[in-house]
Formats: structure tokens, C-alpha cells, sequence
């Protein structure tokens, strides 16, 4: 029996990579999102159990003691976690998780899935990653700047990565994404 592929796209916040999972979702039905928890404050527009479920810390914190999290990792002053059992049960029903999640939380699967497909996607330059967090304008002054003081701890990072691309071109982005993720699909 195919036990099918877990995929994660990691990356600098900032660099694309939501965007890069929305596309991937809508022409390729059979990756199945995970959605994570977060104790970070809902941004306008974003909606519980679509986007996030947002949880207190004390929450959190007892998810992560009745081990409730596949991997968690505290980002930018709030905690993030991939809960364990939609992840479980996507691949029972055969389908391809796809994980869209920082740097620490990425390398914590490589040892829970070994086999996990791991793709960090980089940004041409910082400057640049700079200015798409900006231009966005999702964040406030003080979370755009603890974003960037990680950015570059990250992006030395990827040379732990097998498959790292860098989105300076969005479409051809989501192009080499879906090679790499279809390539020897079973
Ligand atoms: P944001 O606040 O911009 O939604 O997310 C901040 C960072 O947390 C992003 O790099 C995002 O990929 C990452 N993230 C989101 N969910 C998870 C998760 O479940 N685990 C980990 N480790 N990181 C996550």
C-alpha cells in the first residue's frame, strides 16, 4: 500500500510560501492542508479552523503536553503546531498533507517522517523579502522587524534542505514546486 508523501514548504516568513500552498491546493486535489494552531492574534480577514485555529497559551501548552502536536515551535513571540490527528488521518485516506511551517518545525519532521519532502523557498535578497513583508501590510512595525532579525538565520538554514528554490518568479515557483512534488509520485 502507498503510504503517499507529507510535504513541507518552509521558508522565511514573508517569502511567498502561503501563497505558493493556496495555488498548490486549488490544482492539485490530492494535497490535503494542515491546518495549525497558533496563540498569535487573528489578522483581519482570517478565519478560525480556515486559516488557523487560534488558541490561548495555556491551550497551547496543554496541547503540547497531551501530545497533541506533531511539531511546535515558538516564532516571533507566539507559538505555532501542526495538530497530530488531521495529519494522521489525511494520510489514512490517502492523501498527501502538505504542511506550510517555519524553519525549526521543518527540521522536527524530518525526524518524525524521514521520508518527508522537504522544500525551503528562499527570497532573492533579504532587501527584497523586506519589502514583500512591507508591502503586504499584514504586520505591525515590531513583528515585521523580529520577522526580518530571523530571516537571516533562516535563510543560512536552507543548506539543510535537498530542494531549495527561489521565488523571484511566482509562476515558475509553483511550476518547479509541483515537479519536484509529482516527480516518482506514487
Ligand atoms: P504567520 O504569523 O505569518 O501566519 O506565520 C509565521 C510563521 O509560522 C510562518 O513562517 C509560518 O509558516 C509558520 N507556521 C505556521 N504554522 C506553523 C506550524 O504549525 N508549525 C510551525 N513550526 N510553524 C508554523
Amino acid at each position: 500500500m502507498s503510504t503517499g508523501k507529507l510535504i513541507v514548504i518552509t521558508g522565511p516568513s514573508g517569502v511567498g510560501k502561503g501563497t505558493i500552498v493556496r495555488s498548490l491546493l486549488a490544482s492539485n486535489p490530492r494535497l490535503s492542508l494542515s491546518i495549525s494552531a497558533t496563540t498569535r492574534k487573528p489578522r483581519p480577514g482570517e478565519i478560525e479552523g480556515r486559516d488557523y485555529y487560534f488558541v490561548d497559551r495555556h491551550k497551547f501548552e496543554l496541547m503540547i503536553e497531551n501530545d497533541k502536536l506533531l511539531e511546535w515551535a515558538e516564532y516571533a513571540g507566539n507559538y505555532y503546531g501542526t495538530p497530530k490527528d488531521k495529519v494522521e488521518k489525511t494520510i489514512t485516506l490517502g492523501k498527501w498533507p502538505l504542511l506550510e511551517i517555519e524553519i525549526v518545525g521543518a527540521r522536527a519532521i524530518k525526524q518524525i517522517y524521514p521520508s518527508a519532502l522537504r522544500i525551503f523557498i528562499l527570497p532573492p535578497s533579504l532587501a527584497e523579502l523586506e519589502r514583500r513583508l512591507r508591502s503586504r501590510g499584514k504586520d505591525s512595525e515590531e513583528a515585521i522587524i523580529r520577522r526580518l532579525a530571523r530571516a537571516e538565520a533562516e535563510i543560512s538554514a536552507s543548506q539543510e534542505f535537498a530542494h531549495c528554490i527561489i521565488n523571484d518568479d511566482l509562476s515558475k515557483t509553483i511550476k518547479k514546486v509541483e515537479e519536484i512534488i509529482f516527480s516518482n509520485a506514487t
